[in-house]
């Protein structure tokens, strides 16, 4: 029995001014893809834990793996040279059953459901008989061909995501268990006219606590073999766009009808309570000067690098920089042409310019520092939190440590995910020993920051993942859908 696995994950959003390239998605092929992900807290490392442990006689075949920061649609000829690389290695793999690890909220030019494009790929290579099971980020914006095509479709239970490498496992057992003929997977899903934000969608307490809790007890009595809620990210404008619930059974279509549609019924009744507040800057950073000690975490979810924004926001930095501040800052910034300055001035040098605000030109303006290059870097590090890429080491391009009075600027070339400490501590600056720490994510962060942080505060400033989802220019997206309307369903 051949075994294929593949990964390709970004998350999209649609008002980012930054397109995604191939090589974004820094993509291995074949006998790489193990050395990747083997014994790492991936979905793809999930996969393999279980198949190298299964007794039953099989062949993994790696096909590809590829993970891209979140940003705005693939370019069409990156999209193209990713698919036709993705098609050629399963084709020539010819396998017997797809183990698929994505994120569900991808778009490319001219394709608003990369997800489903992969699945008609992979399904016009397997045919219509062997078995393709998904995984997807809870972030996944499911669509009819998505459910068509995938013989099944599992999702995170966690909001911060910390259980990629257990979504995987799932998954990889699911698929053992479809081969050996003791499972035969019928999928439903119920959609819903509903965008949420996500600074008030945790999964370990609040609304979204309970509806997992629902989903897990399905799955626990045997009903389900797997039931997964897709509150999906909100900044996504294509025409097939909302929130849903996806259930999974053992050959009982409407036991999988039923479900999703009772648990999806009960979020929207709850669809208020992800209504979020948020704090002036100028009120966080008084709030945590306040406070006898740090760190203070102050998450710009406008500018979340995991949200699909630039990274490149000033909106709490002419803030910070003009706070009477008694204790270090840290922040991260994406400048390409700052971190150029930096290299040029060398270690122990001075900068004198003008920084952020580079791509994101609408929402923030450059603001000017004077600043100590203390240190220079090949911008490489390895997440360690659980979480995105744990254990994997990944690039953001050349980097630098600015220091202006108690700010330290930690500035990349190329975005990262902020949701790991580790991101500082790879740079020499230590978040616990911080007064204020700038996170640019809605909610991944508290799985590292809250058991270190003193207060958080989720702040206010405009973004291109803003929180104010009625604010954002959305064109295509289905009406009535809420909170755009509060009418008319
Ligand atoms: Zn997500």
């Amino acid at each position: 029995m051949k075994i294929a696995i593949a990964s390709c994950l970004q998350e999209s959003n649609n008002f980012s001014p930054v397109a995604t390239t191939y090589d974004d998605f820094n993509p291995v092929f074949g006998p790489a893809v193990l050395d990747r992900h083997r014994g790492k807290l991936t979905e793809m490392g999930g996969f393999l834990d279980v198949l190298d442990a299964t007794e039953a006689t099989i062949t993994i075949q790696p096909i590809c793996a590829a993970w891209a920061i979140t940003a705005n649609r693939c370019r069409r000829a990156d999209f193209a040279r990713l698919t036709k690389a993705f098609a050629a290695g399963l084709a020539a793999a010819n396998p017997d059953a797809l183990l698929l690890a994505m994120h569900g909220a991808q778009t490319a030019q001219g394709e608003d459901d990369v997800e489903g494009r992969f699945l008609a790929i992979a399904r016009e290579i397997l045919g219509p008989g062997k078995p393709i099971i998904l995984t997807l980020d809870l972030h996944a914006n499911i669509t009819q061909r998505m459910v068509t095509l995938a013989t099944a479709i599992v999702g995170y239970h966690t909001y911060p995501h910390v259980d990629m490498f257990e979504t995987g496992q799932k998954a990889a057992r699911l698929l053992l268990r479809t081969l050996a003929g003791e499972v035969r997977p019928t999928m439903a899903y119920h959609k819903l006219p509903l965008i949420i934000q996500a600074e008030n969608s945790q999964t370990y307490r609040g609304p979204m606590h309970e509806l997992i809790t629902a989903a897990q007890a399905l799955e626990a009595s045997g009903q389900a073999e797997a039931v997964s809620l897709f509150p999906v990210q909100p900044w996504l404008d294509i025409a097939e766009m909302g929130c849903a619930v996806v259930a999974v059974t053992n050959h009982q279509p409407k036991a999988a009808q039923a479900q999703a549609t009772k648990l999806a019924r009960q979020l929207w009744k709850r669809k208020a309570e992800f209504e979020t507040t948020l704090t002036p800057v100028p009120d966080a950073i008084a709030a945590a000067l306040a406070l006898p000690a740090g760190p203070t975490v102050l998450a710009e979810s406008s500018d979340s690098t995991g949200s699909g924004s630039p990274g490149d926001s000033t909106g709490v930095l002419k803030h910070l920089l003009q706070a009477p501040l008694t204790g270090p800052a840290a922040i991260f910034l994406v400048d390409p042409a700052t971190v150029a300055a930096a290299f040029a001035a060398g270690v122990s040098g001075t900068v004198s310019r003008r920084i952020g605000g580079c791509f994101d030109k609408k929402n923030s303006k450059p603001v000017p520092v004077q600043a100590y290059v203390k240190l220079l870097s090949d911008g490489s590090w390895t997440a360690r939190a659980r979480g995105y890429n744990t254990g994997i080491t990944t690039s953001m391009g050349r980097a630098a440590v600015l220091v202006c009075g108690h700010v330290h600027i930690l500035v990349a070339e190329r975005s990262a995910m902020t949701v790991d400490p580790e991101l500082f501590r790879s740079h020499g600056i230590e978040p616990v020993y911080c007064q204020i720490v700038v996170v640019k994510s809605p909610n991944g962060f508290r799985a590292a920051y809250e058991p270190l942080a003193k207060a958080i505060f989720v702040v206010d400033t405009p973004g291109v993942s803003s929180a104010n989802l009625r604010q954002m220019p959305f064109k295509n997206v289905p009406r009535p859908l809420y909170p755009l309307d509060t009418e008319g369903f």
